[in-house]
């Protein structure tokens, strides 16, 4: 920072007068010596200098005055002044300033200015370092670097240029920059470009290396100036080959990678350019069953079944590629052999500049789609099965019961016309012995199986009936709309209104969330499941059944909550086989009424399932669409 002259107040100010290294002296000191070199003049400033007083110091010898310097050198080259009248520049420090002392023959004495040159040889300093500084950042650059006068010769390079041109900085310095080149003349007309234009940017050339290796350079080139101006030489940095190089050999890696990945993929890959494919990897002759040589070439359209339609396929595609750059989808196609193969491909859009460039990815499906179509057939042929089943199972139910109502009717004839029997033989026309040998006959064999043949034809009648409302139930159209269920529950328990009175059974409803199914069969579901819940409740608690719901991901679940007798874990699931009861010996239900609940849900895309604990209770859940489209299964 500049610092104003000293004022003179200041300058008395003892404090201020003392060498400060924070500051330069404004003027220089001038110290006047006899031939003896005794002091007999020094100014201001050199008495600030030395940190003396002129009264002190005026007659003292200048050894005395001037602290901390080798005395005798100096009394041997100021007394070499005075005999020969050479003047001398001699550097000094004080302290940490740096002094530069002029001694001259002034009479017969000698005059001495002392010039406080510390900033100066800190900016000469801060020159060294700041050159160094640039020198390390030319000699760190991986790029060939170069200056060169107008003459075309070498001024300095970088260790780069030592590397590349194979000789030290002592060979090519002061030797023509166009020698290096294979083609010096062009090299020539490129420096002599420089010179006219100023510049050039990635100027072509080929270094040659003393060893015979050549490579190839791009060349950005500027001149530099003096401080006047003046163009004194060309500043050339070869751009690029170490960088190329590397690029280069990334490059050439990932290929390696690439290509391995695309060699063993077990995909075919094609490449379109336009339509046109332009490029395959070997997979494709596998898949497509056509030599590699016979598809390049080939247009796009060659690959489409003939059932699909070329333009409006294009427009799906072209629309999808717009929109995501990728295009999936499966297709047949007929290789050379006449053989069908399933293929599944993904089409990606590499360059949308015309002409497009596409990626197309494919694979061999046909294995897959085989077990798919297989699973389809076997799907329908089950469905089919089911409807014939359900019909056997309907026409059975139906043609047995004409039969059995002919049993139970003749069964009844029977009984009424044995009672006629019974009563002739009670009379007394009946001879004794006749009535002994009988009685065991007519008291108990006969009434006995008499009520086996009826009490089992009414257990299948009701068995055939049970089978006829099942298979009734999946042949049924479905008339699947929205359900308020607040209002469809009111009406189910309402139904049951007798055996709640009956057994003082709490029942608790909550809010139900609607869903969507079949009116009916919805009720009959929960029909089913109330029934059961009071059914099954245990005799020594009150009774309590809880009914709620809640929505949740397109669907809803309702749950038929009691305290009753519970189930076993391993019975969880047997109880939604048919005809299945835990307790067949309590006589009541046919075991029907849980098969009919997952029936409906199975045609609703339902669920029923169970959670319970014996002695405890059980939780029904019933899961249901909250959504229409119900997809019937039959
Ligand atoms: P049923 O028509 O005889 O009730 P289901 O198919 O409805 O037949 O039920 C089958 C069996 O499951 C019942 O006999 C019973 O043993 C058991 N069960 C059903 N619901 C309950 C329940 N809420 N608590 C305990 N056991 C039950």
């Amino acid at each position: 920072m500049y610092k104003p002259h000293l004022t003179a107040a200041e300058m008395s100010d003892e404090s201020e007068i003392k060498p400060d290294s924070s500051s330069d002296l404004p003027v220089d000191a001038f110290l006047l010596l006899d031939e003896n070199l005794n002091l007999l003049n020094i100014n201001d400033v050199g008495q600030k200098l030395f940190d003396v007083s002129a009264e002190a110091a005026l007659g003292k010898c200048i050894m005395d005055v001037m602290p901390n310097i080798k005395k005798s050198a100096i009394y041997n080259q100021y007394r070499h002044i005075l005999k020969t009248g050479e003047p001398l520049v001699i550097h000094q420090k004080l302290g940490d300033r740096s002094l530069a002392v002029q001694v001259f023959k002034l009479g017969d004495g000698l005059g001495i200015i002392v010039s406080d040159i510390t900033e100066r040889k800190r900016a000469e300093e801060a020159l060294k370092l700041a050159s160094a500084y640039n020198r390390s950042l030319i000699e760190a650059s991986l790029d060939p670097l170069v200056t060169f006068g107008a003459d075309g010769k070498i001024t300095n390079v970088n260790a780069t240029t030592e590397a590349e041109t194979g000789y030290t900085r002592e060979r090519l310095i002061g030797t023509d920059f166009c020698d290096y080149f294979t083609e010096p003349e062009k090299a020539r007309a490129g420096y002599q470009q420089v010179f006219r234009d100023g510049k050039v940017f990635d100027y072509a050339l080929d270094l040659r290396h003393r060893n015979g290796h050549v490579t190839s350079v791009l060349y950005n080139a500027s001149v530099y100036r003096d401080e006047a101006g003046r163009v004194i030489g060309v500043f050339a940095a070869a751009r690029g080959i170490t960088e190329r190089k590397r690029a280069e050999e990334a490059l050439k890696e990932s290929e390696k990678h690439y290509s391995a990945l695309v060699k063993n993929l077990t995909d075919a890959v094609l490449i379109f350019k336009g339509r046109v494919i332009t490029w395959c990897n070997d997979k494709v002759e596998e898949i497509y069953g056509y030599p590699k040589e016979e598809l390049l070439g080939k247009r796009a359209r060659f690959f489409y079944p003939n059932d699909i339609n070329p333009s409006e396929f294009t427009r799906i595609l072209s629309s999808a590629l717009k929109e995501r750059g990728l295009f999936n989808g499966t297709t047949r196609f007929q290789r050379k052999n006449g053989s069908i193969v399933d293929i599944e491909y993904s089409l990606l859009q590499i360059s949308g500049k015309a002409p497009i460039e596409i990626i197309a990815v494919a694979r061999d499906i046909t294995e897959r789609k085989l077990v798919e179509r297989e699973g389809e057939r076997l799907l329908a042929e089950l469905v089919e099965k089911t409807k014939e089943l359900e019909q056997i199972i309907y026409v059975t139910s139906h043609d047995l019961r004409s039969p059995l109502v002919n049993i139970q009717g003749f069964t009844r004839e029977l009984d009424e016309s044995f009672k006629q029997v019974y009563e002739i033989f009670d009379s007394k026309a009946v001879p004794s012995a006749v009535k002994k040998k009988l009685a065991p006959l007519l008291d108990e064999d006969i009434p006995h199986a008499l009520q086996y043949i009826l009490a089992s034809s009414s257990k299948m009648n009701s068995l055939l009936s049970g089978l006829l409302r099942l298979s009734r139930l999946g042949r049924a159209a479905l008339k699947i709309k929205r359900l308020g269920m607040n209002k469809l529950m009111a009406e189910v328990v309402a139904s049951f209104e007798f055996q709640v009175k009956e057994s003082g059974v709490k029942i608790r409803v909550e809010e139900l969330p609607p869903c969507y199914g079949d009116e009916t069969q919805i009720n009959q579901v929960f029909s089913n499941l109330l029934d059961n819940a009071l059914k099954f409740l245990d005799p020594d608690r009150p009774g309590m059944i809880r009914i709620s719901g809640k929505a949740e991901k397109g669907r809803v679940t309702y749950c038929v909550e009691d305290n009753g007798i519970g189930i076993a874990d391993k019975d969880r699931e047997q109880i939604f086989e048919i005809f299945r009861r835990l307790d067949p010996d309590a006589g009541i239900g046919e075991g029907l009424g849980l098969t009919i609940v997952r029936k409906i849900l199975d045609r609703h895309s339902g669920k029923v399932w169970v959670e319970s604990e014996p002695g405890k209770g059980s939780r029904f859940f019933v899961s249901l669409q909250t959504k229409g489209g119900i997809n019937d299964k039959k």
